[in-house]
Parts: C-alpha cells; structure tokens; sequence
C-alpha cells in the first residue's frame, strides 16, 4: 500500500526540487526516501502537470464555473482596495500583490491563506521590502475577480463594485471591513483625564481609524459599516472612524485586532 503524504509536503519538495535542490539534500529535509521525491516529480510530469505552471491550471470563478469562497473573496476585496494591486507578469499571467507591514505576521499569514482560498492550488508567496512584506500569486484571472485593476491610481480613478461583488459584500461585510481596516485602518487608543470628586481619574477612548485617499473606497467602507449598523462619522478629508463605545467594541468583535 502507498504511503500517502500531506499535499504539501509534496508541494513543498517539488517547489525545492523546482529551486535547484539536490534529491538526496530534499529526501533528508522532507523526511522521505530518495526514491519518493523522484516519483513525485515523475508523477507531476507525467500528468502533464509541469511545476510553476498552475496559474494556467486553476480555473476561474468568472470566466468559468470554478466555485468562488465567498468570505475569502470578501476579505481579499478588501486587502486589495486598502493595499493592493495587480500587475502584468509575463504573457497572460497577471501578479496580485498585497503589501502589508511586516510587524503583523499573523496578518501576513493570513493574506496568503486567502490568496490560496480564493485561488485553489494557488501558491502565494512573499517578499521582504523596507517596512513591509509583499504577498504575490499569480493567476490569468486575477482581473476577473478584480475588475477595478486599471492604470492609473486607485484614488485616481473611480472604483465601482460590480453587483457580483456588492452581493458577496453584503454576504460578508464583517470580512470585507476586516480586509479593508486591517490593510488601511488602525485601532488607536486615545485618552485623556477628568477630575472626579477631587481625583484626577484617567479614561481611554479606543477608536478604528480607515484612512484612504480614495473617496469611492472610503464610501465603501461607510457602506459596509452601514450593512452591521456600526455608527461613523468623517473625522477629517481621509478618514472614517468608528468611536463609540459599543461601535469599537462590536467592530473589535468581527474583525480582530491586527497581529
Ligand atoms: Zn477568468
């Protein structure tokens, strides 16, 4: 009987393998024989299944009758309207990047668990730049599932959700601001002193701040807030904030502090 490995241990020694590594060096590091890692790569060849090339594997969502994780989508819509951005790689294959500051790893992680949710098979990865990390998977259909992908700026262009994607929004709209606050918003903590009964007695007022330069990205956010009955308010030109009470604490409830 076969032994069957984890699909990503498998993955994993085909991407090394792929990277130049020498089988017996790949044999000891996945804890399989020799023998195995070139039965893998055979297996992979013979299936007409050439390692790197799964962006033309995966099929879409749009263009054809892939199934969509609507959650997933949702989130990523919103790394993508806060951070993100998609550019042509090479022949048909486009990259999506999403930048994130590199304190947050476990945001980081979680960008390329949706990456990979939302494009099966999907193979996201990261590279370190000042400050930060980009996360990339390439895909022919990342325009699809992105349609606002222009030229141009997004603060510089109108950004326009298509009903397919307002439907998944309204779906998932604690993912959606999720995407979006995690990517350009912040959870600052504000407080100052009252003086009660002779007493100098200290209070923090906790508030989410969203800050895009965009105002169809901003109205997004305000319309999302709007779907779960969260109070906001414009506090200057770019930024939205949630600051009551039972606002920060329902919107700390769904979508999580940054880590
Ligand atoms: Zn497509």
């Amino acid at each position: 009987m076969t032994h069957i490995r984890p699909l990503r241990t498998v993955e994993s020694a085909l991407r090394a393998s792929d990277n130049g590594m020498r089988d017996a060096d790949n044999a000891a590091l996945h804890g399989v024989a020799v023998k195995t890692i070139r039965r893998w790569r055979r297996l992979y060849q013979r299936r007409g299944q050439p390692r790197g090339q799964q962006h033309t594997i995966a099929p879409c969502p749009r263009c054809e009758d892939a199934e969509l994780d609507g959650a997933a989508y949702a989130e990523l819509l919103g790394w993508y309207l806060g951070d993100g951005h998609i550019s042509r790689q090479r022949r048909d294959v486009f990259g999506l990047h999403v930048v994130n500051d590199k304190r947050y790893v476990h945001d980081l992680d979680r960008i390329a668990v949706l990456m990979a949710r939302v494009k099966p098979g999907g193979r996201p990865h990261g590279r370190s730049v000042p400050g930060a990390v980009i996360v990339t998977t390439s895909w022919k259909h990342w325009p699809c599932l992105f349609p606002q992908h222009g030229p141009g700026r997004k603060h510089q262009r109108p950004i326009v959700l298509e009903d397919w994607q307002r439907s998944l929004v309204e779906t998932h709209p604690a993912a959606f601001l999720r995407g979006l606050f995690h990517s350009d918003g912040c959870r600052a903590n504000n407080w100052t002193r009252k003086k009660i009964d002779g007493r100098w007695k200290r209070y923090d007022y906790p508030r989410w701040q969203f800050t895009n330069h965009s105002a169809d990205i901003r109205e997004l956010c305000c319309w999302a807030l709007d779907l779960l009955d969260i109070p906001w308010r414009q506090s200057n030109r770019y930024v939205v904030s949630v600051s009551t009470r039972a606002g920060v604490a329902r919107l700390d409830e769904l979508i999580g502090l940054k880590s």
